[in-house]
């Protein structure tokens, strides 16, 4: 694995990271069957493949891709497809080990899995990028699949390129129902209503959800919180409309070129706007100019992190100034800035709960089409809310039911030295992510144990 590290000497390598996660989540754990969670830290399968692309330009490039599938225990891999540049085998493998998470946490039944291309979709055209979709399902052959392997969008695609892949696949197996193979596809091909905002809504939900259960003290609702938000993609820009509908205060937002600051208050349409016609949020009139460091450290309410990974790290969680984080990206929060910002009383909903309303309606829009249905948007958004709201419970009840029973162990001596005996010192109280991780893995391990392990 390839050694990357923060200014302050972290490790950020992703798939590292994913297993701390799951390392750090079994110790909640102790009745797991032993040897499991060497099985459950692990990627299944990946996939390498090296293609050729003839570019506008008349010459031949060539492409690495990637599949990852993590885990199928639960259910048929699920997860979106990348294009990004810094796409990696590992960041792969990270990114399908917390779709399983993930799709545990929201109780779908789906495994987890992930795809990329390294390729920076804003410097080739919207052919050469059809081209790479389309050469990229085909080197993966039958490893995808309705049944076994599910894509769906992520950075640098969208329902174009879903729509790409499912032509791809159907081309190479005519005569049956291809449509569950890829989600998020446009609503004309079996897209299901409501999936493009479907991330940032179920960012909504949980946040709400969590100012319910007291996240921010002193706050229950959304109205008049200050939010600020680092990308404006899918996840970002929609965040942006969406929480500035509930009642919330954008005052910043980033891309990839830099950020803007209003402390009046951005109008999410007018940037929107912009961003379309400049293809960056900076230059926005009365706005202040932020560097990407600088907006992830702006005093507000809520900061919501919509972009890449390893973005709040050991070498600045200590100057965040947020009440609290909700993670619409996924892995935005390393493990050594998550215990920096549980020590500073800042919570964060993690990833694996706050940007799950994606893979939940990519559940409905699977669902739709095996059984060649058409579910209303209202429909869909109803099931979403639910589902949002049952898994942040969940989440929020095991970390008081986790930190309960430690207050009791700590007041009784005996308990508490038994708890010390399997060699790593008392436990530490859990924060939402690690009680995010106990749920999950609680659930894919019941599971395994019910399968068995095959043969
Ligand atoms: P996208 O490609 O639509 O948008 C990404 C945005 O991030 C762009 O605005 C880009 O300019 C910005 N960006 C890139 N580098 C940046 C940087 N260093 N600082 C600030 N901004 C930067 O991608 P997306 O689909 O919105 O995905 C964003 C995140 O959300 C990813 O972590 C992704 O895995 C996660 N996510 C997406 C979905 C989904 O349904 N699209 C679902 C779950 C999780």
């Amino acid at each position: 694995m390839p050694n990357v590290q923060s200014a302050a000497g972290e490790d950020l390598n992703p798939y590292r990271i994913a297993q701390q996660r799951v390392d750090q989540a079994a110790r909640y754990l102790p009745h797991l069957q032993p040897g499991l969670l060497s099985f459950l830290r692990e990627t299944s399968r990946i996939i390498t493949v090296e293609f050729p692309i003839e570019t506008a330009d008349g010459s031949i490039r060539m492409f690495t891709g990637y599949r990852a599938l993590h885990s199928r225990i639960r259910g048929p891999g699920k997860g979106g497809v990348r294009f990004h540049p810094d796409v990696t085998e590992d960041e792969v493998r990270a990114l399908a080990s917390w779709m399983t998470w993930k799709c545990a946490v929201v109780n779908v039944p789906f495994g987890g899995a992930k795809g990329g291309v390294a390729c920076d979709p804003k410097q080739l055209t919207h052919n050469d990028l059809r081209k790479i979709a389309r050469r990229y399902i085909a080197e993966l052959e039958d490893c995808i699949g309705p049944n076994t392997d599910i894509l769906a969008p992520d950075v640098g695609t969208n329902a174009e390129t879903m729509a790409w892949i499912y032509d791809t696949y159907e081309m190479m197996h005519p005569g049956r129902n291809n449509l569950p193979v890829v989600t998020g596809k446009p609503l004309d091909l079996g897209g299901a209503p409501g999936r493009q905002e479907a991330t940032a809504m179920g960012c909504l939900v949980a946040t709400r959800r969590a100012l319910d259960r007291g996240i921010l003290p002193g706050r229950k609702s959304l109205a008049g919180a200050t939010v600020v938000i680092q990308g404006c993609g899918n996840a970002g820009a929609i965040a942006a409309q969406l929480f500035t509908q509930a009642g919330a205060r954008l005052i910043g937002i980033s891309d990839s070129t830099g950020g803007i600051v209003n402390r009046e208050g951005l109008d999410p349409e007018t940037l929107l706007a912009h961003k379309q016609k400049t293809r960056s949020v900076g230059g926005l009139p009365n706005c202040d100019a932020v560097s990407n460091a600088e907006l992830l450290l702006l005093p507000c309410d809520i900061l919501i992190p919509a972009a890449l990974e390893n973005q709040i790290r050991a070498d600045n969680a200590a100057q965040v100034q947020a009440g609290c984080i909700v993670e619409a990206a996924n892995g935005p929060t390393t493990p050594a800035a998550d215990r920096i910002l549980f020590a500073r009383g800042i919570p964060v909903v993690p990833d694996i709960l706050a940007n799950a309303g994606g893979v939940t309606v990519s559940y409905y829009e699977w669902v739709q089409n095996v059984k060649m249905e058409a579910w209303e948007l209202d429909e869909i958004q109803e099931k979403l809310r639910k589902k949002m709201e049952r898994a942040t419970d969940a989440v929020f009840d095991k970390q008081r039911e986790i930190n309960g029973a430690l207050e009791r162990r700590v007041s009784d001596p005996h308990a508490e030295k038994a708890s010390q005996e399997g060699g790593h010192g008392p436990l530490p109280p859990a924060d939402l992510r690690t009680a995010a991780y106990v749920v999950a893995l609680g659930r894919v391990a019941q599971t395994a144990a019910e399968r068995g392990v095959w043969p």
